[in-house]
């Protein structure tokens, strides 16, 4: 069982994180029984950013499900304005006008987010910028059925899918700062006993962030502790499996940027002895062996 709250991390010298900040009785138990280590989990070379992640756009059509006739190199387009992610109140109308300025489909996937399959530079609406994501080759398939992803429809599930994995979204899982834990905590179970690996992806950390919101992050962090890890622990420990809890990257709250600085993560699996410190926080790992 692997458990990854997206963008959980934050940089210590900056002040006390998130993580530092939250009521994680759960999570400490873990931490205190696991083995607790930083973790690399953004290639180097690939930039805080992460803009240059490649293939994006292929990871959002596979979420989204849509397919990419051949020759098409599609492109994931976020729309800003006054610096902050704009979400129109009408996306399909917006998906319209970046197709029609693009020479091809375009499709509105949530949020600020679009996918544009046209070659031309699509046209934003007024007031708005638009970014436009690196191109780059789509994930090759390593993983097979046996492992199964839990999340709301987004880039993890979308991931997912290029890589081979079976993806599970409970209908009332968001992907945004607030979303149904619960759901998500008995989806993970109901595949535990047909899956080698069962990973629960939440985006609400790293929403939360990019909202610049670090209340609503601590609330997240909280929220995964009482509803998810609880329930997830006890039954990984009754099946003999093990629990792995790591961020796949660091968000900051106070500007909304990501952080490609390593994470710390949480290994826990019965018998196994303990090691590092028992909290799962960023501090306590500066200037450890990765
Ligand atoms: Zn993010």
């Amino acid at each position: 069982m692997l458990v990854i709250p997206d963008g959980a991390a934050e940089d210590s010298r900056l002040g006390l994180t998130s993580l530092e900040l939250a009521r994680t009785p759960v999570l400490d138990e873990i931490c205190s029984q696991g083995r607790v280590a930083p973790r690399r989990t953004i290639p180097p070379g690939l930039g805080a950013t992460l803009d240059e992640a490649p293939g994006r756009a292929w990871i959002e059509a596979a979420a989204a499900g849509i397919d990419v006739p051949p020759e098409v190199t599609p492109r994931r387009v976020d729309l800003y304005r006054d610096g902050l992610r704009w979400e129109a109140e009408d996306p399909e109308a917006v998906a319209l006008q970046l197709a029609e300025s693009s020479g091809g489909p375009a499709y509105a996937v949530g949020g600020h987010r679009y996918l544009v399959l046209g070659p031309k530079e699509p046209r934003p609406p007024d007031g708005c910028r638009v970014r436009i994501w690196g191109e780059g080759p789509r994930l090759e398939p390593l993983l097979d059925a046996t492992t199964v992803v839990v999340g709301a429809s987004g880039g993890a599930v979308g991931a997912a899918r290029l890589l081979g994995a079976r993806t599970v979204t409970p209908p009332t899982a968001t992907g945004r700062s607030r979303t149904d834990y619960a759901a998500k905590a008995a989806v993970a179970l109901a595949e535990m006993p047909r899956s080698n690996r069962v990973v629960v992806h939440v985006a609400a950390p790293d929403e939360a962030s990019h909202e610049r919101d670090q209340a609503a992050k601590i609330a997240a962090l909280e929220a995964i502790d009482r509803e998810l890890l609880a329930p997830l622990w006890d039954a990984v420990a009754r099946a003999g499996g093990s629990l792995t809890v790591c961020p796949d990257h660091g968000t900051d709250p106070r500007d909304g940027t990501h952080l490609a600085e390593p994470v710390p993560c949480v290994q826990w699996e019965k018998g196994r002895p303990p090691a590092g410190p028992d909290r799962l926080v960023e501090r306590l790992l500066v200037g450890v062996a990765l």
